[in-house]
């Protein structure tokens, strides 16, 4: 069965088409810039045997056009992926916010639509666009299942202790202030592998999705039990613009003594902190560098970044009642060994300890780095969410 998987931005559309035979990425491809007059087309055919990327530069005035874009290039017989649209079975929609209502996968009617919306209000700047990347979808698609895969569906099996905020109930019960986490579909995906890397179902795990945004959760039996974003992505760790944890107070006082308004305090927390504000740089392996130099600043920012990630596994380790796996995914957690060495340093007494040479390794797909001895795996496995979503997709329409 042939699907195809969109992820739908405010001016992008990225896309994938998946047999799921056997998992195969048949094209990958990305449009950007949508409603400019220099959109940019890319994509890579990937079952060709050739090296086959293309780039287009047009204009492209708005979503639709973009999927039939997309349609154009899945029929173009040159690039055989498919050669009627009825081949495509299913779209896979990434869908951010799901709020309580979305605890699992679903198919999309106009109930689904009309939910995607109403949850728009705890996730203004993805919902809408995720929810346009449907519609047209739909319409571009008409014979395809249309399935919306949430972020924040993985975090619903959370317990309300882990979930509340303990602020006046009547926030929570009116306007669900609470925590959902985001990247529930990067923890899930490692969150599968790992059970099927150590052949078992029953382990306590800690998922650390270290990317340009970063969170962690702790995993039982497969279920996630916390995470460390909340209402919002801004919660937990440090990221590449954004500071993580931060005690509330500091906004309070921002506002009164240095008179910043509401929406220039959310641009200093969504896009001038973290990396970027302790070092002027949010690119990690930009920070790593200049570490390397002996640059003070960045040195201090690592050691604030992997000091958070270390508190969490302490967290999360107490709050498992202990710990079967560590897992670090995603462009930090899978390329830099050092903060994974600083992350994971001197937590031996928890059965903690990674192997230097190991750790060091350069290498493609699942890898162990913990020490053999000792107690608790320490894996790095590459995230996939376009085929945890293709996988979710395929699942429900099957
Ligand atoms: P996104 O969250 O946008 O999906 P990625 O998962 O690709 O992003 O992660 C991006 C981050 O990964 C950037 O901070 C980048 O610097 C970092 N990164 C990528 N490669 C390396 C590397 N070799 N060493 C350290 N960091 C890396």
């Amino acid at each position: 069965m042939k699907l195809l998987v969109i992820n739908a931005g405010s001016s992008s559309v990225k896309f994938q088409v998946f047999e799921m035979i056997n998992d195969l990425v048949l094209v990958s491809g990305l449009i950007e810039k949508i409603g400019e007059e220099t959109s940019e087309i890319k994509f890579e055919l990937e079952n060709s045997g050739k090296n086959n990327s293309v780039r287009v530069v047009e204009p492209i005035k708005n979503h639709k056009e973009a999927l039939q874009k997309v349609a154009g290039i899945l029929l173009d017989k040159e690039n055989q992926i498919i050669e009627k649209k009825e081949e495509i079975k299913a779209v896979g929609h990434r869908v951010v916010h799901g709020g309580e209502k979305f605890k699992e996968t679903a198919i999309i009617n106009d109930e689904v639509k009309e939910m995607i919306n109403e949850l728009s209000s705890l996730a203004p700047l993805h919902n809408p666009p995720n929810l346009q990347g449907i519609v047209v979808a739909t319409e571009v698609f008409p014979q395809a299942k249309q399935v919306a895969v949430f972020d924040t569906a993985f975090h619903q099996t959370m317990p309300a202790k882990a979930y509340r905020y303990a602020i006046p109930n009547k926030f929570y019960e009116e306007f669900g202030i609470r925590a959902y986490g985001m990247h529930g579909t990067s923890h899930r995906y490692v969150t599968k592998e790992t059970a099927k890397f150590l052949k078992s179902d029953k382990l306590k795990l800690i998922t650390i999705h270290l990317g340009n945004g970063c969170s962690m959760a702790a995993v039982r039996d497969g279920k996630c039990v916390d995470t460390t974003m909340g209402l919002t992505p801004l919660a937990g760790l440090v990221m590449g613009t954004r500071g993580g944890d931060i005690d509330p107070g500091v906004l309070i006082h921002l506002g009164k003594k240095y008179n910043l308004s509401v929406s220039e305090i959310d641009k200093i927390l969504n896009k001038e902190s973290g990396l970027k504000g302790l070092t002027g740089l949010n690119d990690m392996r930009d920070v790593l560098e200049l570490k390397e130099k002996g640059d003070v600043k960045a040195k201090l920012a690592l050691d604030v970044y992997t000091y958070r990630i270390k508190k969490y596994i302490g967290s999360y380790a107490a709050i498992l009642g202990g710990l079967d796996a560590i897992v670090f995914t995603a462009g930090v957690g899978e390329n830099s060994a050092y903060v994974r060495e600083a992350s994971c340093e001197g937590l031996e007494f928890l059965g903690i300890s990674i192997d230097p040479s190991k750790n060091d390794k350069r290498a493609k797909g699942i890898r162990v780095i913990s020490e053999d001895e000792n107690r608790v795996k320490i894996l790095v496995i590459p995230t996939n969410e376009e085929l945890e979503i293709a996988r979710q997709t395929f699942s429900i329409v099957q």
